[in-house]
């Protein structure tokens, strides 16, 4: 994965640096107002990174310990992270082997009286099954909190994600489709929740009346630099090009891989893919490992995808999951999967050949 970085990105970065105004101001203020328009919300607030954005939902939401938060089994282990450091207990629910998203048909069968949030995240880049979780956690009164880390611009019926729960985390890191190098944004509707989290991300200052300086809560420091926040505001103006590019290249991938031993990814009825991930899964048969050892070779960057949490060493040791049981599509997605290099600067070309050296090793291996 290599970001694109165009000399209007480095203009744009090298002008802020000149104005010696580098925390937290003016450019923030611009990114926040995209990403309102792009996720169709009323609160936008910019923080550190995309971890903190999470961190800061369960802490505004008021969730801690003895309380229960469903995550599915499969995603950046960050997800499940943040709900260890409030004092929370993750509940890890399987995905769905087609999208690598939460199965929701799995949901209600873990919710207790103890469960106070759900975190879906909206896998590589494509929306899970948004509405279905909102419907089920007004049912059961718990939270939405929408992982959205690796999404922006990924929709459901139309609606833009982050839109849907009652909080939304993206992320701005180098992986995703537009970079501040590190960088979070959380949204939301809840303008209450929207004047926790601007106050919490600045040491606990009331942003509602900035010329008092008053300090109305413990916060931190999850600020985010204007020229960090100024390097993603000149991307994003390009950003319908980099999703179109990056379909492009998908669409690739999905024509000149061998299907018959890898499962493509599936983009169901109703929904854009945001491709910040093309994600397969080999035949158990392919050694992986060998796989990834001879792309390189090759010059081809490949790696798996994301980890099936619960059985990671921290998750493991602490909760003893058997997780080929318990969560077989997201171990299965953890030890078989595979992303493939997918970004801007790529050309079909590039991805052409890549293909084709994908299966040629495929076949070799077998
Ligand atoms: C990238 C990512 C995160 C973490 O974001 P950072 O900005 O790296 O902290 C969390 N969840 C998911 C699903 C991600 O892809």
């Amino acid at each position: 994965m290599i970001p694109y970085i165009t000399p209007d990105d480095i203009a744009a970065v090298t002008e802020v640096l000149q104005s010696g105004m580098l925390i937290q101001g003016k450019h923030v203020g611009l990114l926040e107002n995209k990403i309102r328009q792009i996720a169709n919300v009323k609160e936008a607030v910019a923080v550190s990174n995309g971890t903190a954005t999470l961190h800061l939902a369960l802490i505004s939401l008021g969730i801690g310990k003895g309380d229960e938060v469903i995550v599915p089994a499969f995603s950046y282990v960050a997800t499940a992270n943040v709900v260890e450091l409030v004092g929370a207990t993750p509940v890890f629910v399987d995905i769905d082997s087609d999208t690598f998203n939460i199965d929701v048909s799995k949901i209600k069968a873990v919710i207790t009286e103890k469960t106070k949030a759900i975190i879906p995240v909206h896998e590589f880049g494509l929306a899970c099954n948004i509405s279905e979780v909102i419907s089920i956690a007004l049912t059961n009164k718990i939270h939405v909190i929408e992982d959205a880390a690796c999404a922006l611009g990924a929709k459901e019926n139309e609606q833009p994600v982050g839109s849907f729960g009652i909080v939304a985390s993206f992320s701005l890191h180098p992986r995703k489709s537009v970079t501040s190098g590190e960088g979070g944004i959380i949204t939301t509707n809840n303008q209450e929740l929207a004047a926790k989290f601007r106050a919490l991300r600045n040491h606990g200052i009331d942003s509602e009346n900035t010329d008092s300086m008053e300090f109305i809560l413990a916060g931190y420091n999850y600020r985010l630099t204007d020229f960090q926040a100024a390097f993603v505001n000149s991307q994003l103006e390009r950003f319908d090009q980099i999703l179109t590019q990056k379909q492009m290249l998908a669409d690739v991938y999905l024509n000149e891989l061998d299907a018959s031993v890898m499962k493509l990814p599936v983009v169901p009825d109703g929904k854009n893919h945001t491709w910040q991930t093309f994600h397969v899964v080999l035949e158990e048969k392919i050694n992986r490992a060998q796989l990834i050892a001879a792309l390189k070779e090759r010059g081809i960057g490949s790696n798996y995808g994301a980890q099936c949490i619960p059985a990671t060493k921290y998750y493991q040791e602490k909760y003893g999951f058997n997780n080929k049981a318990s969560f077989p599509y997201a171990y299965r997605a953890y030890t078989s999967g595979l992303a493939l290099p997918l970004y801007y600067g790529l050309t079909k070309e590039d991805v052409k050949y890549i293909a084709t050296e994908i299966n040629k090793s495929i076949k070799n291996d077998l």
